[in-house]
């Protein structure tokens, strides 16, 4: 992004920053695959699955107009610009620096775009939305470039073995701490004939948080950390004994992992969420877990951390945090819950949220 840091006459404002934790090899070739500016303000974006967008608006200047944009991993073969109408001015694909690929949307002078209502939706693992401005219907054409609305066949085996080897690689990733002094309680959400949320596809909560705790158990006790998990298998679990067991044990901290639904189960719903029920510790370690799910969820919205007084969290003694992990009911984020390897990743960011907090708080 150097070429932006030095435009300090103009404002610009960051909209979505996606880091991807993994390192994946470099790709010779653009991460975007097809792109579309619908005649109603909405542009739609197909990508390479899993891709990490950044998206950025600029307020127009004595050279430019209102400008948004957005950058992908790889290189374009051909930069160019097309042409704009109506309040568009011209759309131009180029290469900013080496290895990536910049969309920019630039409006004619007189158009003036509200940056604080835009926001990029991933609304598949390869598809994405936003919408840039609230024109009338048809008042401007539709532009585009190849088919946004193909889906991706990727070959599960493949994609498998590349998880795998990720996940090796990303233990060495994990912050170190002081070895046997820290106590967590994990505690996957549910159980037994409380499944929790179900989704698509019959997608269960229960079954996924229960995966993703497991995990996250087994990397912190690589780490040196004491770990209890609340259940470690398919059986009813009040709430009360979750909380004794963390009590009784006075381990340093809490964390219950769940899943989201939404009301009506609608599939537009999907995103992030991680809730704490007081004090600043108790913030500071949703906030590093809130962080780490969402680096490993790219368009996944982040609902934030906020205040909630669940049981578990409100009955517990110490730093207490309950984690909704995606939306089993929610297209993008039930098609990554239901993944393995996508399992992994999370509570790899989960563990690694909570290595952070305890490196940080002691
Ligand atoms: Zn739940």
């Amino acid at each position: 992004m150097r070429k932006i840091k030095t435009h300090y006459f103009a404002r610009f404002l960051p909209l979505i920053f996606l880091y991807n934790i993994i390192s994946l090899p470099v790709k010779p070739s653009s991460e975007l695959a097809a792109w579309s500016f619908r005649s109603n303000g909405v542009l739609e974006l197909r990508t390479r699955k899993n891709s990490n967008l950044k998206a950025y608006f600029q307020k127009a200047n004595k050279l430019y107009g209102d400008r948004f944009w957005v950058d992908f991993n790889g290189e374009l073969l051909n930069p160019r610009t097309i042409k704009g109408n109506g309040p568009v001015k011209e759309i131009r694909l180029g290469k900013p620096v080496r290895g990536t690929t910049r969309l920019v949307i630039e409006f004619a002078p007189q158009k003036s775009i509200n940056p604080y209502q835009l926001k990029l939706i991933g609304v598949d693992e390869n598809k994405w939305k936003i919408k840039l401005t609230s024109f009338p219907l048809n008042s401007f054409k539709t532009m585009k470039e190849g088919n946004v609305s193909k889906s991706s066949v990727a070959s599960p085996k493949r994609k498998d073995l590349r998880g795998l080897r990720d996940i090796n690689l990303r233990i060495l990733d994990l912050p170190n701490i002081r070895r046997n002094k820290y106590s967590v309680v994990i505690d996957p959400g549910h159980g037994g004939l409380d499944s929790g949320a179900v989704g698509i596809d019959g997608l269960k909560e229960t079954d996924v948080v229960l995966d993703v705790s497991k995990i996250v158990t087994k990397l912190l006790l690589e780490k040196g950390v004491s770990v209890k998990m609340t259940r470690n298998k398919e059986v009813d679990l009040d709430l009360s004994p979750r909380v004794a067991l963390a009590n009784k044990t006075k381990s340093d901290i809490f964390v219950s992992i769940h899943a989201n639904a939404s009301r009506g189960k609608k599939r537009s719903i999907n995103g992030i969420e991680t809730f704490y029920y007081s004090g600043w510790r108790g913030r500071l370690l949703a906030e590093k877990i809130q962080k780490e799910i969402l680096k490993v969820s790219p368009g996944s919205p982040d609902r934030g951390v906020r205040k909630g007084g669940y049981f578990v969290i409100k009955r517990t003694n110490m730093p207490a945090v309950l984690a909704e992990i995606g939306f089993v009911t929610g297209r993008l984020d039930a098609r990554r819950l239901e993944n393995k390897i996508h399992r992994r990743r999370v509570a790899f960011a989960i563990a690694k949220g909570i290595l952070e907090y305890l490196k940080r708080v002691g």
